[in-house]
């Protein structure tokens, strides 16, 4: 058990900016205190039960190392991890491993809340957990992160494990990543269990055990979300404007499932800045362009803007799919979308979540719409346990299935209890955890 919380700052009603006005995360409160205000309205419309809820309101372990690494100069560094393992009484942990400079264990708390009632909302039977490493892998040579991301893994030891705490990617992390964490894994366990245990970690590569479909999958499920939104409102997608802030794993999949909709992408923001076009951005290139330079600033189809100005596109669709509090009072005054469709997590304090319902936009939240990469990791874990490999179209198939499922469940939730969306998605997800609960009691 660790504490490296620290005092709580004054709760901002919009994130700060630094001279390139991208906020600081350190500086826009305590993410773990806004997921808490959050799940709280939810846990008062189910009149949530109290020994329940004393339960879910903190994680049920916090795992904090600090592991040496030799850099290439032949230099030892210091590195802190993460893991925190927030609920598995519907099945083993599972969430991802974020690999960034501002990495916290409020964050991390937060983050690992949220896979809880995300896999228990889409019926997955996992619980939710995440984890990290607090360092900036773009600083590193491909050696370097492979020693640091190894060597992490080792120092986790068996607070992992198939069964027991199953990782994937997440910001600063990918497929690659995934892949030395399960070598290293399976190369400590007994030669005769090494290969039952691929499932220790998912979003890895086809060639090393991953699915088909996990790399598109939480761009997928957004794209679905979206796609029900407009049937519900009789809007055309067609020709329709979408913003993104970021361009990674879900921001550029996103990107191009919706140009495939016929839907025009004319706004993208990443770390590196904004860009513009106002004729539409070809999602595909840019995504290459992107591969190859490491941002979408530099892209040349377009003109480059300030996040100001990004904010105040005119648009239809917004997709936040970066770092979490990005939308504060605001970015939300700002937006002209009629709908902002959570591809990050938590990427929109309360009080602008507030202003866009009162503006009349929808919000769909996080925990239902960016679930594709959990539902097609379960999948996966799935699929390494009977060692199969589904079909690619199968895996895309399913993954619609269940988002639309949500979906519906979602929506006819919120009309019979006359809450907002987000409320009802964790309702949902409150009611199923307190039920199994109910039954299975506490042990001893
Ligand atoms: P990624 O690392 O692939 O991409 C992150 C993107 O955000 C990059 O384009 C980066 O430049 C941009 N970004 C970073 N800091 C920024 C800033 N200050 N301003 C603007 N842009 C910034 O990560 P990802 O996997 O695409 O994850 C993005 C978000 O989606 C995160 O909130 C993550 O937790 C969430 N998410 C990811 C998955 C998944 O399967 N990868 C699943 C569910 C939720």
């Amino acid at each position: 058990m660790t504490t490296d919380v620290k005092a709580r700052p004054a709760r901002p009603s919009e994130p700060p900016t630094t001279g390139t006005g991208t906020p600081s995360l350190k500086d826009r409160g305590n993410l773990f205190e806004v997921a808490m205000r959050q799940i709280d309205k939810a846990a008062q419309l189910t009149k949530l039960d109290a020994d329940v809820w004393q339960i879910l309101q903190q994680p049920k372990n916090e795992i904090l190392t600090n592991f040496p690494v030799r850099m290439d100069d032949g230099r030892i560094q210091l590195f802190k991890g993460y893991r925190v393992q927030h609920n598995n009484i519907l099945g083993p942990y599972k969430g991802g491993m974020r690999y960034h400079p501002e990495a916290n264990l409020d964050e991390m708390k937060a983050l690992a809340a949220w896979m809880t009632y995300k896999s228990a909302l889409h019926e997955i039977p996992f619980g939710g957990g995440k984890g990290g490493i607090k360092f900036d892998p773009t600083k590193h040579s491909k050696t370097e992160l492979e020693r640091i991301t190894r060597r992490f893994t080792h120092s986790l030891g068996n607070n992992i494990g198939p069964d027991w705490d199953i990782p994937a990617p997440d910001v600063g992390s990918n497929e690659q990543t995934m892949v030395w964490m399960m070598d290293t894994y399976m190369n400590v366990v007994g030669q005769n269990e090494r290969h039952s245990v691929r499932g220790v970690v998912t979003g890895k590569s086809v060639n090393a055990g991953g699915s088909y479909g996990r790399r598109e999958a939480t761009g997928a499920g957004v794209m679905h979300c979206i796609v029900e939104w407009a049937k519900d409102t009789n809007f055309d997608l067609d020709g329709a404007h979408v913003i993104i802030q970021g361009f990674g794993n879900v921001g550029s999949f996103a990107a191009r499932l919706l140009s495939q909709k016929g839907a025009v992408i004319v706004g993208v923001g990443d770390h590196g800045g904004y860009i513009a076009n106002p004729e539409g951005l070809n999602a595909h290139k840019l995504q290459e362009h992107v591969a190859k330079a490491g941002t979408v600033a530099t892209y040349k189809g377009a003109a480059k803007i300030t996040r100001d100005e990004f904010f105040a596109l005119e648009c239809d669709v917004f997709v936040p799919a970066a770092l979490e509090l990005e939308i504060g009072v605001k970015e939300a005054n700002a937006l002209k979308a009629k709908v902002v469709v959570e591809g990050a997590n938590g990427p929109t304090y309360p009080e602008a979540e507030d202003i866009l319902l009162d503006k009349g936009v929808a919000v769909i939240p996080d925990i239902l719409c960016n679930s594709g990469g959990v539902i097609v990791s379960y999948y996966e874990w799935l699929q390494n346990k009977r060692s199969e490999q589904w079909e690619h179209q199968d895996v895309l198939d399913r993954l619609q299935h269940r988002m639309t499922k949500t979906y519906g469940e979602v929506r006819t939730y919120a009309t019979k209890h006359k809450c907002n969306w987000r409320t009802a998605s964790y309702a949902i997800g409150l009611e199923r955890i307190e039920r199994c609960y109910k039954e299975r009691g506490i042990f001893p």
